[in-house]
């Protein structure tokens, strides 16, 4: 029996593990002067003015929210196609999450539905690139609301030369430990507007204030800021590797009836997942297809969930209730050797013509 390929697995190195351990005999521990530099690292990648390192991509996405001055009774935009922190960010706040429909092409939030569904009451719009595929936002920003985009799973990707994370009012991310830069958990909140940024700033720590007002324990660690200043000089290696793996997949399976991932027209995908479509009439198949391949040693998942309209309620979205169906994730990650990839390309291969993909 061959050992079971996993879905995810964080690329880790000596040098990880000595700056991770070099902080730890420092002994300054929590928020300090490694954080304070993994946000300037940060907001220049996306060229944004400054950055809020936070504990997680929910932390940031609810301070993001907060301070864009979502509150109760307003409605916040979503696909329903995500996971469900991007719901429960809005939920925090007493805001209601209102679920959008996405495109079949490239998964993300569909600009047609969304005008078409917004409320008197819709605040903010959250834009994820979903599985590293930048979304396209020149419709969505038209709409005129604040967008915040979603780029915990796009860091690397770009739409006409542009970072994802660089056009919305707000960008959020998550370091969380299988994301394309991972500290175990983590997140943060980039911006261009001081206001914004020093409202994000002020909320993720509650000593020493005298006004009363609700506020949080978001502080990132000094270890996790060194981890991800260490991940982050690799970013670029990361993404070129999980591109190179698409290739080789997209030519592995392209005699197949599956729709594959691609790079948007104008954009550049990372590939933080590999979602694979099967043809509609092999839908009721997906479950059986991910055990035959975890029985030849490739684990494979839905990538997401459950539709966030289906655990939540809100009405039906029959495009995204057919894409979720129809959707597998493959493994695709840069920490992934020869023989896995071999094994993961042939296994997948055999196993979807046996099933009549
Ligand atoms: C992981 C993820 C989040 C949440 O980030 P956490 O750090 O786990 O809280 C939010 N949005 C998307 C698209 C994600 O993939």
């Amino acid at each position: 029996m061959p050992s079971l390929i996993p879905h995810s697995r964080p690329s880790l190195t000596e040098e990880d593990a000595r700056a991770v351990a070099e902080v730890v005999r420092g002994g300054q521990l929590a928020q300090g002067p490694k954080v304070a530099e993994f946000e300037g690292a940060m907001a220049s990648l996306l060229g944004r003015r400054g950055a809020v390192a936070l504990s997680s991509g929910s932390a940031a996405l609810h301070l993001a929210l907060k301070a864009l001055g979502v509150k109760e009774g307003d409605g916040v935009a979503l696909p329903s196609f995500v996971c469900a922190a991007l719901a429960h960010a809005a939920r925090y706040l007493g805001a209601e999450p209102q679920f959008m429909e996405v495109e079949p092409e490239g998964l993300n939030i569909d600009p047609a539905d969304l005008r078409s569904q917004v409320k008197a009451n819709t605040k903010a719009i959250v834009v994820p690139h979903l599985f590293g595929r930048p979304a396209e936002l020149e419709d969505v920003l038209a709409i005129g609301l604040p967008v915040i985009e979603d780029c915990a799973q796009s860091l690397g990707a770009s739409c006409c030369g542009k970072p994802t994370g660089s056009w919305g009012r707000v960008a959020v991310v998550s370091f969380y430990a299988t994301k394309m830069l991972a500290t175990g958990e983590g997140g943060m909140l980039l911006a261009d507007d001081p206001d914004l940024l020093q409202k994000a700033r002020d909320l993720r720590d509650y000593d020493e204030r005298d006004d009363g007002e609700l506020r949080y324990n978001y502080k990132m660690t000094e270890m996790q800021a060194a981890l991800g200043l260490c991940q982050l000089a690799r970013l670029e290696d990361f993404v070129i590797r999980r591109r190179e793996l698409a290739e080789r997949y997209g030519l592995a399976l392209s005699g197949l009836r599956v729709q594959l991932p691609q790079d948007p027209p104008r954009g550049r995908h990372v590939f933080y997942r590999y979602v694979l479509l099967l043809p509609p009439d092999r839908r009721e198949d997906l479950e059986a297809i991910l055990q035959d391949l975890e029985r030849g040693g490739v684990t494979a998942r839905r990538p997401i969930y459950r539709p966030l309209h289906q655990l939540l309620g809100g009405p039906s979205l029959p495009v995204t209730e057919d894409l979720w169906a129809r959707a597998i994730s493959i493994p695709l990650y840069p920490s992934l050797d020869e023989a896995e990839v071999d094994r993961i390309v042939k296994g997948v291969r055999t196993t979807l013509a046996r099933r009549g993909c």
